[in-house]
């Protein structure tokens, strides 16, 4: 099924201001929430419209779907299993959901009874990479201190699952109601249970291992997969990879940032490889077949005789081939013309011949004779 227009979605023009779009999904978020509406689609219409929400409140990821539309580097597709590509620095924005849809319904949701379960933190890291490695894809192992649910008790917290019982205080609601007497009359107000500190949950015997927190802290090891065409600057999102969750809550995700080494002779600009190819005045001037490096080893090019410093020579599809885009870049060549600064005592009788022999560049020649005339 094709994807709807995310504007289309919040039903908001392209260049709606932030305030326009956060009223939108609100307004939409209301009627869609599954929790409370009577649409037979609600939940896939609330979904389609988190989803727009989620790129077009955040200004990063609303600039590159204006220009990239449902294809662009950051939403989803063509990143292997399990990741989304996505670009840094975009996802400060995340943060407003959870905030908007508290104000709108009131922080928790119908019917669900509050068990201590926290979904875990998302976490942040970065590799550095070769450029080769970024060109082809490559496996990396990271290892990362984090929150692990505890095997002992498998996120429970308990040493069993009959040693938790529901909260006698609050009857397992998590929250207790007092009531004041005041000016105004009876005032309620409704604050976190103290027994069970909001979980409405008591633990009998605790998990010794991990304390009744139903996670522990380790470094794990994580393997990444970084996709082939990959560039300076962008991100994987691993989802489900961050810090576990409290009492079995679930887990936060791993985002990791990408930057790649500068490279001792390649230069990269989006797909395309940029190189400077030094030749001997020899070579430029009677031609020649150099053999110049490639990403996927040397390649031979032929130099024809008479060829400028500053020549660019195009290697069709030597580039960084991007399964993503579907495409594969260029090398392009630059010959510089070196001069040779130590000449033995036989290359310069040979240059000294040469230069009685010398054209001076005509057409320059003239112009500067027309200069000074
Ligand atoms: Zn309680
Ligand atoms: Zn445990």
């Amino acid at each position: 099924m094709a994807k709807r227009d995310y504007y289309e979605v919040l039903g908001v023009t392209r260049d709606a201001s932030e305030d326009d779009i956060k009223k939108a999904y609100r307004t939409l978020a209301k009627k869609y929430h599954p929790d409370v509406s009577k649409e037979p689609d609600a939940e896939t219409k609330f979904k389609e419209i988190q989803e727009a929400y989620e790129v077009l409140s955040d200004p990063a990821k609303r600039d590159q779907y204006d220009r990239f539309g449902h294809e662009g580097p950051g939403f989803g597709s063509g990143f292997g299993s399990g990741f989304e590509g996505f670009n840094f620095g975009g996802f400060g924005g995340f943060g407003g959901f959870d905030d908007i849809l508290s104000s709108i319904f009131g922080g928790s949701r119908r019917g669900s009874r509050p068990s201590g379960k926290t979904r875990g933190a998302d976490l942040r890291t970065s590799i550095t990479i070769s450029l080769e490695e970024a060109a082809f894809g490559v496996e990396k192992e990271l290892a990362i201190n984090k929150y692990e649910t505890c095997t002992e008790c498998s996120g429970l917290g308990a040493e069993s699952r009959s040693d938790i019982e529901i909260c006698p205080k609050c009857h397992g609601r998590g929250r207790v109601i007092h009531e004041q007497n005041s000016l105004f009359g009876r005032i309620q107000t409704e604050t976190a249970c103290s027994n069970c500190r909001g979980s409405g949950e008591i633990i009998k015997n605790k998990c010794k291992t991990c304390g009744g927190e139903g996670r522990v802290r380790k470094t794990a090891r994580v393997k990444v997969k970084i996709p082939a065409g990959i560039d300076d600057g962008q991100g994987l999102k691993l989802s489900g990879y961050g810090e576990a969750g409290a009492k079995g809550g679930t887990p936060g995700d791993l985002y990791i940032n990408i930057s790649v080494q500068p490279h001792e002779i390649f230069e990269r600009d989006g797909l395309d490889i940029y190189m400077e190819m030094p030749i001997t005045f020899s070579q430029a001037a009677l031609g020649a077949t150099v053999s110049v490096p490639t990403l996927t080893g040397p390649v031979k090019l032929k130099i024809p005789a008479g060829t400028q410093t500053g020549t660019k020579f195009k290697l069709s599809r030597k580039g960084i081939a991007s399964s993503r885009a579907g495409t594969t870049g260029n090398q392009y060549v630059l010959v510089k013309v070196v001069t040779p600064t130590h000449l033995s005592a036989e290359q310069k009788e040979l240059f000294n011949r040469l230069s009685k022999t010398n054209e001076k560049p005509a057409s320059f020649f003239e112009k500067i004779k027309k200069f000074f005339s």
